[in-house]
């Protein structure tokens, strides 16, 4: 039997026929940059996440750069950014020309570690990026006591974390801007690339949908030097269809989550820790182990799909060589590089197929 360890058709399939009279719905509207279709998405998605607006912009990175840039975040600032994280989170710093300060995880949450900040402060930090991590909602109490002790703006990097929640609350308005991916992998995903920004700020709002569309409020006038990074509409049309499936996408993943914290406990695998105030997203299970090669390795030749996130650290990615960081230099978001492995998890996933992904990590774990 093969489990894969992803399966993007699957929504597409469950959803063909809305999904379909959707996508007919804007190719004979008329209206394929903007419009009614995205204003419908981002009214929906706002109410989704309890906040009170958001901006649909062209992808995840974009929707980090543009709220640094609402922010007025640029060079010159520093911004506090977690050590374990995808590379787009340090990527959106250094392209608005800010200084990244990574700060290292705690180790039960593999979300940056609120009482690591403090010293990380200096004269110049204006933001903290937390990132709620393979959709474990980070640590936003105390990060928001820190940033209102400090004066700092909280940008939440909400990409993997679509309807997770933090004090009954759910991800969208507790930091100052919050931001969406919707590439086609993540919990609410498109069939082509999207983000979002979502925030209870109306200036700030105004800022980003300003930025997203050449600068300009008013066609052909242009009051700053804006992008072009707008939500497609056939994007945005897909995406309220799914958005109306995504919590029972979501409980499948916290059923499988919890088979496998339950089936898994004895196996020597460190498994993810929940805390008490928070109801993750599950977009990713994670678990770590010394021998995750080896492990990986017997999973594949089972027909076990697993992958690595990430592999390389962004400290050590080639990218950032000019940084100067060595490998000792983030310890903990190093031994996370060398140690973590995703089992498959997803609406895709049944929970036979989530037993056999159980019997088969006993079989080989060591
Ligand atoms: C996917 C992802 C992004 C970037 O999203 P794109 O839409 O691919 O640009 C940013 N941060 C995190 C944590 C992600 O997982």
């Amino acid at each position: 039997m093969n489990i894969p360890f992803l399966d993007l058709s699957f929504t597409y399939t469950t959803l063909q026929a809305d999904i379909d009279a959707a996508v007919a719905r804007v190719l004979s509207s008329g209206y394929y940059i903007m419009g009614p279709e995205v204003d419908d998405f981002e009214a929906a998605f706002a109410q989704y996440c309890q906040a009170d607006h958001c901006a649909g912009v062209a992808n995840g990175l974009d929707a980090l750069i543009l709220s640094l840039r609402a922010l007025g975040v640029g060079a010159g600032d520093e911004v506090i950014v977690p050590s374990n994280t995808f590379i787009a989170t340090w990527l959106a710093v250094s392209q608005v020309g800010a200084t990244i300060v990574p700060v290292e995880p705690d180790a039960a949450t593999y979300n940056i570690d609120p009482n690591r900040i403090k010293s990380a402060i200096t004269s110049k930090t204006r933001a903290i990026i937390a990132v709620h991590l393979y959709g474990q909602p980070a640590n936003l109490g105390p990060l928001k006591d820190l940033c209102r002790t400090h004066s700092l703006a909280l940008i939440e990097d909400a990409a993997q974390a679509h309807g997770a929640r933090y004090a009954e609350q759910r991800i969208g308005s507790h930091g100052d801007l919050v931001c969406w991916s919707f590439y086609p992998g993540k919990n609410l995903g498109a069939f082509g690339d999207g983000g979002a920004v979502t925030s209870n700020n109306p200036d700030l709002m105004q800022k980003i949908r300003v930025l997203r569309n050449y600068g300009s409020s008013k066609k052909y006038h242009n009051d700053v030097e804006g992008v072009n990074s707008r939500l497609d509409p056939l994007q945005a049309a897909i995406l309220k269809v799914k958005l109306q499936h995504l919590d029972i996408w979501t409980e499948q993943r916290q059923k499988i989550a919890a088979l496998y914290k339950s089936e898994l406990a004895d196996t020597g695998l460190v498994l993810p820790h929940v805390p008490q105030h928070t109801v993750p997203a599950w977009h990713l299970f994670v678990v770590q182990t010394e021998q995750r090669d080896a492990l990986q390795n017997a999973l594949t030749d089972r027909g076990i799909g697993t992958l690595i996130h990430y592999p390389v650290a962004p400290h050590m990615q080639v990218a950032y060589d000019h940084l100067g960081f060595g490998k000792t230099d983030f310890p903990l978001a190093q031994s996370m590089a060398d140690r973590v492995l995703s089992l498959p998890i997803g609406p895709h996933l049944t929970m036979d197929q989530a037993q056999t992904v159980c019997a088969a990590v006993k079989d080989v774990a060591v």
